[in-house]
């Protein structure tokens, strides 16, 4: 018997060992559109960006350090980073072995990583980060500087690569904590909350919390010689603008607007999910977009387009709608455009009662027919019309349907029950049918996917 017992515990020792098999984390995270996009095998739960940025000369060096955790017995895993000159990779401080194929880094740890273990991978880099054109857009992305010695970067979709080592998609969100150096008098924007400024005689270094969880896109820094207003918001929201020195009086009509904007969203989609929010004025060149929601701490162009009360009000709603509910996948990419088109369009009625119905007969003739419908966007180009417009106009469609009272209830389940997470089109039809008790597949099929536009009979458009 006592044999017996040895025999089976070395059966059972052997079978413990063979069951751990360490493999590579996969090279993407499983975006149908974009495969590549990401990586597999972790969960990265922190970054810390420690970087000394010199605007005038466009270099950067530094570290990043990213807290992650295993999500499989792991012998090496991939980072998404692109161009920068590597110094060193560490984890948790032992050095680690890398090699670099494109934008994938790919990480081979001294000892494997056991499933469930929390480590800290720091790439040590420096170099002068560039633009290069996203995954599913036709703009360059990622890292600006231009003459006048401005910085900031925007990398909707896949360019956040181009200035930080990231777990590159929307799906594995993370908290952040910037630790940025420039030189004086230059002053540094990013998300969350500004802690610290610590003076280092000719270098500040600027410390910006960001503790809800941020999709890789919208995590930004912006460094330009600032003027900053703040202002105290509806329910505690701190308000942080942060404009150029000679910011005309007059561009600031819209961004006045923001304290009115945050209270009449707050009402109809629930509390705002961030502690601040603010605009801080970048330059824009013309291959890129007019405006960008990063988190709680928008970029806007300078042109009177940019600084619109329908721009500013589409980025602010973002903040609900795509920043903290990000999509699961780029495809669903009309779920966060639509809405926040929509909720511009919602501002615009508020202010002028007849301002949406204009709107919505102004542009439904516009997306009669769409080769490309908004559930099915062409993955080379994700930004049509057709995603922010009859995106939108399904949002409208949807509140004639279910009336004011469902729908806006609607909109609050959904980013109450997504809150800091992610959704996807399946997802939102699911909250739109359990809370209306009505059967919308035949609904959401019409307006997302057939490619003629469905009818709106209460408006009579057909
Ligand atoms: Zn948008």
């Amino acid at each position: 018997m006592k044999k017996l017992c040895c025999v089976l515990l070395i059966a059972l020792w052997l079978t413990g060992c063979q069951s751990v098999s360490y493999s590579s984390g996969a090279e993407g995270i499983g975006d149908p559109y974009y495969p590549q996009l990401g990586n597999g095998g972790y969960d990265a739960l922190h970054y810390t960006l420690e970087l000394s940025i010199d605007p005038k000369k466009n270099t950067l060096s530094g570290d990043c350090a990213i807290e992650a955790q295993a999500t499989q017995p792991l012998s090496a895993f991939n980072l998404d980073f692109s161009g920068l000159t590597i110094e060193q990779v560490t984890i948790n401080g032992k050095a680690a072995k890398y090699r670099r194929e494109e934008r994938e880094l790919i990480i081979t740890p001294a000892r494997p990583i056991d499933n469930g273990d929390v480590f800290t991978v720091t790439v040590t880099y420096n170099g002068t980060p560039k633009r290069t054109t996203s995954l599913g857009a036709l703009w360059s992305s990622g890292w600006f500087h231009n003459d006048d010695n401005e910085v900031f970067v925007s990398s909707e979709i896949s360019s956040s690569d181009n200035w930080y080592p990231v777990n590159d998609h929307p799906l594995d969100k993370a908290s952040y904590s910037f630790r940025i150096t420039v030189p004086k008098p230059y002053v540094v924007a990013a998300n969350g909350l500004l802690q610290k400024e610590v003076d280092n005689g000719d270098s500040v270094t600027y410390v910006w919390e960001a503790t809800e969880p941020m999709a890789s896109y919208v995590a930004a820094v912006s460094i330009d010689e600032y003027m900053i207003e703040t202002e105290q918001g509806p329910d505690g929201i701190l308000i942080r603008n942060y404009l150029p020195a000679d910011f005309p009086e007059a561009s600031k009509a819209g961004i006045n607007q923001t304290a009115d904007m945050l209270s009449f969203f707050s009402e109809r989609f629930g509390p705002y999910p961030f502690d601040a929010y603010g605009i801080v004025i970048v330059d824009f060149p013309r291959d890129a977009p007019v405006a960008m929601e990063t988190q709680t701490l928008s970029q806007h162009g300078e042109t009177e387009y940019s600084l619109s009360e329908y721009v500013i009000a589409h980025e602010l709603a973002h903040q609900w709608f795509g920043d903290s509910v990000s999509l699961k996948n780029w495809q669903d990419i009309w779920l966060k455009e639509g809405a926040a088109t929509y909720a511009g369009w919602l501002w615009l009625e508020h202010k002028e009662s007849s301002a949406l119905d204009t709107k919505v007969r102004g542009v439904y003739p516009m997306e009669a027919f769409s080769p490309n419908p908004p559930g099915n966007p062409p993955p080379t180009n994700l930004y049509t019309n057709t995603i922010f417009d009859r995106g939108a106009l399904t949002f409208h469609a949807l509140r004639l349907r279910v009336g004011d009272e469902v729908f806006f209830q609607i909109l609050r389940t959904y980013t109450e029950r997504y809150r800091y997470g992610n959704a996807s089109t399946a997802d939102f039809i699911a909250v739109a049918e359990e809370v209306s008790g009505q059967d919308l597949t035949e609904f959401f099929d019409a307006w997302l996917y057939a490619r003629k536009i469905p009818a709106i009979p209460e408006m009579g458009l057909d």
